[in-house]
């Protein structure tokens, strides 16, 4: 891959900065089918992060790779251990963990500036917005058998659902509504993300909110107005 000498290539040196990239959120159980969450009643994964049930659902994946570390690193879930793993994975290239396990990461450390998740805090926090342009590095360098278009829509969503005040309400309520389709590994192309947000931006977010296939949200701005027929 051109990306593995791309550093030392101009200076005649071929240095092989390939890292494993190993791929993220494969492990761990995924509903089969996008359905209502019996705690909240909204489709599982719309009630993320405040909805306990809904967020035990969206983190498996995370946490199942997270876990995986542990057990090959011998450490113990919520020892002191596990925070300076966490350090370490944050430390290390991307590509070095698989990015569940960056995310994972962070949420066991906090913001040296505004005391948050880091990445996830403060909207006015600048060390919080270099950690989240930081963590999309892998996102961009990685290869797409590494990471794929809907594996990478569906971190997006958990970042934007796990900090909504640091994104315009429109595009949190665009995800919030994708999620439960990008759980249970349904395509949902940019394209039809366009479409939901420009339903959301028309005021559609109950109507969009009670239908339950992806290709009828991403269409419903297209549909005629009710109150015009
Ligand atoms: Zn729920
Ligand atoms: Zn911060």
């Amino acid at each position: 891959m051109p990306r593995a000498e791309s550093c030392g290539a101009q200076y005649g040196a071929r240095v092989d900065v390939r890292l494993p990239y190993p791929p993220g959120a494969r492990s761990g159980d995924r509903p089969t089918a996008v359905e209502p969450c019996s705690t909240c009643g909204e489709l599982t994964g719309r009630g993320y992060p405040a909805c306990l049930a809904c967020a035990e659902v969206v983190d498996r994946p995370w946490l199942a790779d997270w876990l995986e570390l542990l057990s090959a690193e011998r450490v113990s879930a919520g020892s002191e251990e596990e925070r300076s793993l966490a350090a370490r994975v944050l430390a290390a290239p991307a590509g070095t963990h698989p990015w569940t396990c960056t995310d994972w990461a962070l949420r066991l450390r906090r913001c040296v500036e505004c005391g948050g998740e880091p990445g996830a805090g403060d909207p006015v926090c600048l060390a919080c917005a270099a950690t989240d342009a930081a963590r999309w590095e892998w996102d961009h360098t990685a290869d797409p058998a590494e990471m794929t278009p809907d594996e990478h829509a569906l971190r997006l969503a958990v970042v934007v659902l796990r900090a909504p005040q640091r994104r315009r309400v429109p595009v949190v309520a665009t995800w919030r509504l994708a999620v439960p389709f990008l759980l249970v590994g349904e395509r949902v192309t940019f394209a039809q993300v366009r479409g939901i947000r420009a339903a959301v931006l028309a005021g559609r977010y109950a109507d969009l909110a009670g239908l339950d296939r992806v290709v009828e949200l991403a269409n419903l701005r297209l549909t005629p107005w009710r109150r015009h027929s």
